[in-house]
């Protein structure tokens, strides 16, 4: 079968592979969707700590069961985790499962889904970690459940509700699924923001925001935002772009008793930013992080897409077959679309 596999920074090769064979308690799937996100562009260039090459990325996974465990069947349609909790730790046991601290990841530890055949690992089953796709979901929509989960930590953690003026900063795949998770929880108003004026215009005219905020640079941002609530600044804002700027920005446009959801990670070797404490003090902030999903947010996800609240397939903008996955890296890494699928 061909892969697509991570060898070395810069160094990504579809190949070909023997088929994997499922062990006892895990199932084998025939790849139907594995999408790309700014993470797989991120490990292209920087490779990731937690991969020892050669290995198989791809962390959106939607398939077909073809080899099943108990409970699973041949032409069962699944949608797969990417973060793997462990289930017995004081975290897991406290259902805290996305700061599990021995969380591994598919497509890092384990063979993810840029290949024809996958086989899922026991400890991803024993955490219910693979959901069936509701009938009327397609494959590619079903691997968007991945990130819509993510997002929905990031939302449930920074408590987006009825009447909300919520901004989100960064226009990208997951700036996308924040608009409209945004909307389905109530928000009153959603304002989508980037420093990239034809991204966001490219995500505004599908994900329609009550005012797509074009950041010029210097306090444009906050000033923007602050007139567009009427002084008040934002209920919540959502920083989906690796920046410290944003981030710091993002304290300056919270209205008082603001949430402010830090759900892009920084840089490594530049994760400090400046944060004025007395406004965080004065205005009662609550600063929130966000570290992928649990199991239990990816069925919520995949329940979402189905009932129509958080629609996703009209933000998939690419479909490639395996050999085009690099090409479709590139168009992720240069910003050109909003969800990239590989059709394996
Ligand atoms: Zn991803
Ligand atoms: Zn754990």
């Amino acid at each position: 079968m061909k892969v697509a596999r991570f060898h070395a920074p810069g160094d990504i090769r579809v190949e070909d592979a023997p088929e994997p064979v499922a062990g006892p308690g895990e199932i084998k799937i025939r790849v139907r969707n594995c999408s790309t996100c700014g993470t797989d562009a991120k490990i292209f260039k920087h490779g990731h700590h937690h991969i020892r090459p050669p290995r198989v990325m791809g962390h959106e996974i939607a398939g077909e069961v073809v080899d099943g465990t108990e409970g699973w069947a041949p032409g069962d349609r699944v949608q797969v985790i990417a973060a793997i909790p462990c289930g017995t730790c004081g975290e897991c046991r406290r259902g805290r499962m996305t700061v599990c601290p021995n969380q591994e990841s598919m497509g890092y530890h384990y063979d993810g889904g840029f290949a024809e055949y996958m086989v899922v690992p026991a400890k991803v089953l024993a955490v219910n970690g693979v959901n069936r796709i509701p009938d009327g979901v397609g494959f590619a929509e079903a691997s968007v459940a991945e990130p819509l989960a993510c997002v929905l930590n990031g939302q449930e953690l920074a408590r987006v509700g009825q009447g909300d003026d919520v901004v989100i900063m960064g226009s990208g795949p997951i700036g996308c699924l924040h608009v409209r998770l945004a909307r389905s929880r109530g928000a009153a108003r959603v304002f989508l923001l980037d420093v990239n004026a034809e991204r966001l215009e490219m995500a505004a005219s599908l994900v329609r925001p009550d005012a797509a905020v074009h950041a010029e640079g210097g306090d444009s941002a906050v000033e923007q935002v602050l007139k567009l609530t009427e002084g008040r600044g934002a209920d919540v804002v959502v920083t989906a772009a690796a920046s410290g700027a944003a981030q710091e920005q993002a304290l300056r446009m919270a209205a008082r008793q603001g949430r402010i959801s830090f759900f892009g990670g920084l840089p490594k070797d530049d994760p400090i930013i400046r944060c004025d404490s007395n406004l965080v003090h004065y205005r009662e902030l609550t600063i929130v992080g966000a570290n992928g999903s649990s199991p239990a947010h990816n069925a919520q996800a995949l329940e979402l897409i189905a009932g129509g609240e958080v629609p996703v397939s009209d933000l998939i903008t690419h479909r490639l077959p395996l050999p085009e996955v690099l090409d479709g890296i590139g168009i992720v890494s240069r910003g050109e679309a909003i969800k990239v699928t590989v059709e394996p």
